[in-house]
């Protein structure tokens, strides 16, 4: 049984006006607005603005223009913190936890972008 939306997580509060959130950059579709405990020195949330509660939820019901959307704001957000590679270095990592197993602490859809210092390997043993 897929997660139920859940209109009175944190997330669908900020997308509401109801709690403030320092914004990166906002779309129609799409807000981009810094982690309030960051894990590295650039740590933004991207989240698309329809209610979907896992990234599998999302890229399976969601119209091709939010999609379309959701995409282009997460390069231009990482543009826009200045970690786009490139042969001087500098990178970004994207995740998004789904579900119990990956932790997923806030139940709408969302992609952790973190940057601005080397991350190491993507996994640690469980
Ligand atoms: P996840 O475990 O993938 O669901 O991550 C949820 C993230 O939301 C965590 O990194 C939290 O620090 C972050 N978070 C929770 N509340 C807020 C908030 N009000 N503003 C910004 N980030 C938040």
């Amino acid at each position: 049984m897929p997660f139920a939306y859940d209109d009175q997580n944190i997330f669908a509060k900020i997308l509401r006006g109801e709690i403030p959130n320092d914004t990166v950059l906002e779309t129609q579709h799409t807000l981009a607005f810094r982690d309030i405990h960051p894990q590295a020195p650039d740590h933004v949330l991207v989240i698309p603005k329809g209610p979907y509660a896992t990234y599998d939820h999302f890229a399976l019901a969601a119209s091709d223009e939010e999609i379309v959307d959701f995409t282009r704001t997460l390069g231009e957000v990482a543009r826009a913190v200045g970690a786009q590679p490139s042969e001087a270095g500098g990178g970004f990592r994207l995740i998004s936890n789904a579900g119990e197993d990956a932790v997923q602490e806030v139940p709408h859809m969302h992609v952790h972008l973190v940057a601005g210092r080397p991350l190491g390997r993507i996994l640690q043993p469980a």
